[in-house]
C-alpha cells in the first residue's frame, strides 16, 4: 500500500509523470451526475472481452437500455487499427438500422477501456494496448478521430462523439447517478483498473481550468503497478511464466496477478506443475487441456469454488471438460484449494489498492462502485475484499463495495449527458 501510494503520487506529479508506471490520467470528467440528465444516447463498450452497442434513454433518474453484443474476432484484435474501427463502425451501422434510428442525430459516449491520455472529454490518445489487443497504428492516435473517420467511411450514421471514457470511470458515473457517496470506481473483468475523484490541487499534471468544481476523475491505470520491478518481491514463478508467454511481457504486472484474463491461467500453471511432479492426477493424459496455455478459464475458478461439499460436482465437471481422466477426490480437494489461494491473493491485492485510495481520500463515508465479471460471478470475491479492507482502511472511515449495473454502457451515456447538461 505504501509503494502503491508512492507510485500513484509519482503519476500525479508533473516532474515524475513521464517515468511513472501508474499514469494517473486526468479524465476531464469533473462533475458527477445529479439525476437531472435527460435524452437518448448511443453508447459503445469496448472492454477487452465484449463489444457492445447500446441505446440509453435517460429520463429524470430512470434509465432504459437496449443493447447488443458483437463479437470482435481475434484476427481483428491483432490486426490493423483501420480494420478494428471499420468493424466497430459496421456494428454501429447495423445497430442503428435494427433499432430504427436511421436519420436521428444521436450523441455518443464511448467506453474505451484501454490506457489513454485525455486531451479533452472527446479527445483521447491511446498510450498502449493491454489485455488481448494489439492493433497496429493506434498507439498515440486520437481514438475519437479514428472512430469518426470509420463512421464516415462505413455508415451514413449521424452520430456526434461527445465523450470517451474508461470503463472504471463509466462504472463510477453509473453508480454516482443514484448514490452521492460514490467517488471510487473499480473494474475486475478482463483487466483490473480503478479511478477516483481527486481535488485539482493534488493533480500536478492538470493544465485545464480551475472552475468550480475543483476536482477531476483520475483514471489510475494501476494495472501497470510493478512494471518497474517494485513488486518482484511478491511475484511467484507462475506469475513470471504467465508474463513470459503473454502478448505484452513485462507490462501490466498487477493486472496479471488479479484479473479475469489471467487468473485461470495462473491456476493452470500451478496444477500443471503439481501434475508434473506426480502430486496430483497420476495417470492424466499429457494431451489434455491442463497442459495447454489459456485453456483453463477464470470462470472455472468461480465454478470450482462454488462446490461446498465432498461431492465436488462442479470441480468434476470442469476436470471432465478439460479432459483430465481418473482423478480422485483428493485431487478435487487440491484443485479447489489452489483456486482459493489464487483468488484470495487477487482479492487481497484489489483490497489493498482500494484501501490505499480510501485512506488517501480520507473521507468519512464512501461507496466504491465495482463492475466486471470476475467480481460479479466469483462466489467469494466480494466478501474476501470487504474483510481484508476492514483490516487495511484507517479506523473510522466507512466504506461499502457496490456492484454497478451496466457501468460501462450507462456510464458512457451519463458522461455524455452531464457534458451536455
Ligand atoms: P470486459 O472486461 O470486456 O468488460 P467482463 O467484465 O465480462 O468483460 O470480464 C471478462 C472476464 O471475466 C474474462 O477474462 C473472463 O475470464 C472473466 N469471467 C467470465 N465469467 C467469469 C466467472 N463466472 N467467474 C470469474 N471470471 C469470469
Ligand atoms: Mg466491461
Amino acid at each position: 500500500m505504501h509503494l502503491l501510494n508512492q507510485e500513484m503520487n509519482n503519476g500525479l506529479k508533473e516532474q515524475t509523470h513521464h517515468v511513472a508506471d501508474i499514469k494517473m490520467f486526468p479524465t476531464f470528467v469533473r462533475s458527477l451526475p445529479d439525476g437531472s440528465e435527460n435524452g437518448d444516447f448511443l453508447a459503445l463498450d469496448l472492454g477487452g472481452t465484449n463489444f457492445r452497442v447500446l441505446l440509453v434513454k435517460l429520463n429524470k433518474g430512470d434509465v432504459d437500455i437496449q443493447s447488443k453484443t458483437y463479437l470482435i474476432p481475434q484476427r481483428i484484435m491483432l490486426g490493423t487499427g483501420q480494420q478494428l474501427f471499420d468493424h466497430i463502425a459496421d456494428c454501429i451501422g447495423k445497430f442503428v438500422r435494427d433499432h430504427d434510428l436511421v436519420g436521428q442525430r444521436l450523441p455518443l459516449g464511448f467506453t474505451f477501456s484501454f490506457p489513454c491520455r485525455q486531451e479533452g472529454l472527446a479527445k483521447a490518445r491511446l498510450s498502449k494496448w493491454t489485455k488481448g489487443f494489439r492493433c497496429e497504428g493506434v498507439v498515440g492516435e486520437n481514438i475519437c478521430h479514428l472512430l469518426h473517420e470509420a463512421l464516415l467511411r462505413r455508415t451514413n450514421c449521424d452520430v456526434e462523439i461527445v465523450a470517451i471514457v474508461n470503463d472504471a470511470v463509466g462504472t463510477l458515473m453509473s453508480a454516482a447517478h443514484t448514490d452521492r457517496q460514490c467517488e471510487i470506481g473499480l473494474i475486475l473483468g478482463t483487466g483490473c483498473n480503478a479511478c477516483y475523484m481527486e481535488k485539482l490541487d493534488n493533480v500536478g499534471l492538470w493544465d485545464g481550468d480551475y472552475d468550480h468544481p475543483e476536482q477531476v476523475i483520475i483514471n489510475t491505470e494501476w494495472g501497470a503497478f510493478g512494471d518497474n520491478g517494485c513488486l518482484d518481491f511478491l511475484r511467484t514463478e507462475y506469475d513470471r511464466e504467465l508474463d513470459t508467454f503473454s502478448i505484452n511481457p513485462g507490462k501490466q504486472v498487477l493486472e496479471k496477478m488479479i484479473s479475469g484474463m489471467y487468473m485461470g491461467e495462473i491456476v493452470r500453471l500451478v496444477l500443471e506443475r503439481l501434475a508434473m511432479e506426480g502430486l496430483i492426477f497420476r495417470g492424466a493424459d499429457r494431451d489434455c487441456y491442463l497442459f495447454e496455455r489459456g485453456k483453463f478459464y477464470t470462470k472455472y475458478v468461480s465454478e470450482i469454488e462454488s462446490d461446498h461439499d465432498e461431492f465436488f460436482r462442479n470441480t468434476k465437471q470442469v476436470l471432465d471438460e478439460i479432459g483430465v481422466e481418473n482423478y480422485t477426490t483428493e485431487d478435487c480437494k487440491i484443485v479447489k484449494y489452489v483456486c482459493t489461494l489464487i483468488s484470495a491473493r487477487a482479492a487481497f491485492l484489489s483490497a489493498a489498492g482500494l484501501s490505499t485510495l480510501i485512506n488517501k481520500k480520507n473521507k468519512s463515508d464512501m461507496t466504491i462502485a465495482v463492475d466486471g465479471s470476475l467480481y460479479r460471478f466469483h462466489p467469494r470475491f466480494h466478501n474476501l475484499m470487504s474483510l481484508k479492507m476492514q483490516e487495511l482502511v484507517k479506523p473510522g472511515l466507512k466504506f461499502r463495495l457496490q456492484l454497478s449495473h451496466d457501468g460501462s454502457g450507462k456510464g458512457a451515456a451519463l458522461v455524455a449527458a452531464v457534458a451536455m447538461r
